[in-house]
């Protein structure tokens, strides 16, 4: 029995076998040969192969997450015909008569260092890409078969880290829980956790080697443990828990369809986050009456270049279309701070967190922001979609911020294409947009206020500081009294205000809130039922 410790990034308890996944690359031998053109034969068609592996996946991707993100297997498709590396591939196996396997090794290591030393931050990101390519081709090559995480049973997924381009493989349906070495609170794995109600732990220190697939192992997602071939006594301990947890989850489940309303006739809203388009489902699975936050970073994170207008048009109808009406408030990108993309080659900041991010990126590079602001308006016209800024500190920001729309307007009316300007909002996520929080609710349609970065703001705490967990008090009275401030404000002046911010989760506190006449609480898909209950059942 081997016990271990991290950081849980979602509650919950599960008992389950464990799948480690290792990236680990093929053992290839070099062999002399005799026939050139065989071997030209067997790389063709392991070529041919790959192709299909990388359309299966792409399709999936599209089904699962949205084109946005499935573009990596395309760029993958492109580069597996790109001549200068098959020419490379071909000569060597015709001037060294060597096998194919190592001809493709070989050559994936030298393009693959080649691309590291570019200076280009753009160029410098293929080197994985190659590596990639060149793994599965040796991978087919050989008769391995293609690493297939759909067809594994229910498990707890054991790794170093997980890239999205990995997750986005895993039938979601065959996951038990999450745990890695690294990741942080916000990375990919634990949105995704939250998204899908599963125990995660994240900065376990545990040696891969030593953990083997099929291994049980226990997930305590609210004591943040991990027990790796527990004891009979610890697995009854915990499939008592797991039965607990159940029944608390169906009661929630009679919730279902309810309003959310307090015994004394209160009404709130209540709405849910998401990352990314597939996971609309958990939001219509756990009865939110709207999406409060659609992170649209997560479309620009996890590849290799912007996306484009229509992948985003794309993304953001999809989502308007399947909530039906609903309301679909979509953050215009976040990108800086921790959500770092190569792409973007924002370069080195010594506190990125007070650096170049959000807003400030959008309206510094308006092209990019202009993008992403035609493919909101026109897929305004599919449903109930608001539009929010992040980051904002000023008036004048939001003034600029107009401009830019109506800059956007003319581009489309001028190109006759069809669009909506929808109700647009702002992030109050920094102590001067609540200082000047009357003055901004007369010009925007409405806050939501990001008590994740707005603690960080105010109590001078980098979020993403472990050594700062024990001064870190998101209940601190000076962001309480910020979010009335801004709640009366927004009022004053007859617009609505909100929390997406994890704290509108904190259970302890919605009588708070109500009690501050907040007219939204957006939370995970998986606090939606769980908020509910707290509001009807609230003494206000
Ligand atoms: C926040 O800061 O509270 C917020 C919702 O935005 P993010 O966590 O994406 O920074
Ligand atoms: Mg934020």
């Amino acid at each position: 029995m081997v016990k271990l410790s991290g950081k849980a990034v979602y509650k919950g308890v599960i008992i389950g076998p464990v799948a480690v996944l290792k990236k680990d690359e093929a053992q290839v031998k070099r062999t002399k040969i005799t026939d050139a053109d065989a071997e030209i034969v067997r790389l063709t068609q392991a070529g041919e192969q790959a192709q299909a592996q990388l359309q299966k996946l792409y399709d999936k991707a599209v089904r699962e997450v949205g084109e946005a993100s499935a573009a990596i297997f395309e760029v993958h498709q492109m580069m597996l015909e790109d001549d200068d590396y098959l020419d490379a591939i071909h000569n060597m196996i015709q001037t060294e008569m060597v096998n194919a396997e190592y001809a493709v090794a070989v050559t994936g290591d030298n393009f693959s260092e080649m691309f590291a030393n570019m200076d280009d931050d753009y160029m410098k990101a293929r080197a994985a890409d190659v590596k990639d390519i060149s793994n599965r081709l040796v991978r087919n090559l050989m008769g391995q078969e293609d690493v297939d995480l759909a067809s594994m049973e229910p498990s707890i997924i054991v790794a170093d880290d997980l890239s999205p381009s990995e997750t986005v493989q895993m039938d979601k349906s065959k996951i038990l829980a999450f745990v890695t070495v690294h990741g942080s609170t916000n990375s990919h794995t634990a949105i995704l956790a939250r998204m899908m109600n599963i125990p995660a732990l994240i900065g376990v220190p545990m040696d891969l080697d030593e953990i083997h697939t099929g291994m049980k192992a226990v997930v305590d997602g609210f004591k943040g443990e991990v027990i790796f071939e527990p004891s009979e006594e610890i697995c009854a301990e915990v499939e008592e828990k797991i039965r607990e947890e159940k029944e608390k989850l169906k009661l929630l489940q009679t919730l279902k369809g309810k309003e959310n309303v307090t015994p004394s006739g209160q009404k709130i809203n209540i709405y849910a986050n998401i990352g990314s388009v597939s996971d609309v489902g958990y939001v219509l699975e756990n009865d939110a009456g709207g999406i409060g936050l659609f992170r649209s970073e997560f479309l620009y994170l996890g590849r290799d270049d912007f996306p484009t207008e229509e992948e985003q048009f794309q993304a953001y109808r999809q989502v308007v279309q399947t909530m039906a009406g609903k309301k679909v408030i979509i953050r215009t990108l976040d990108i800086g701070a921790d959500k770092q993309v190569d792409y973007f080659n924002l370069g080195k900041e010594d506190n990125p967190a007070l650096g170049y991010r959000a807003i400030r990126i959008c309206l510094k590079q308006p092209d990019i922001f202009k993008t992403q602001l035609r493919a909101l308006l026109r897929a305004a016209m599919y449903g109930n979609l608001s539009i929010m800024y992040p980051m904002i500190i000023s008036v004048e920001e939001v003034k600029r911020i107009y401009e830019i729309v109506d800059e956007v307007k003319a581009e489309l009316d001028e190109a006759q294409i069809p669009y909506k300007v929808p109700e647009q909002g702002i992030m109050i996520e920094t102590p001067a947009a609540v200082m000047v929080s009357e003055e901004l609710a007369q010009i925007v349609d409405f806050f939501s206020i990001g008590t994740n970065d707005l603690t960080q703001y105010t109590l001078a705490l980098d979020r993403q500081n472990a050594k700062l967990d024990d001064f870190y008090d998101p209940h601190h009275p000076a962001v309480l009294r910020m979010i009335r401030l801004v709640t009366d404000n927004a009022h004053k002046y007859g617009k609505w205000s909100g929390i997406c911010g994890e704290l509108g989760a904190d259970l302890e506190l919605t009588e708070e809130f109500l009690r501050m006449g907040l007219d939204e609480l957006s939370v995970a898909p998986s606090m939606v039922l769980r908020v509910r209950k707290a509001v009807r059942e609230a003494n206000v």
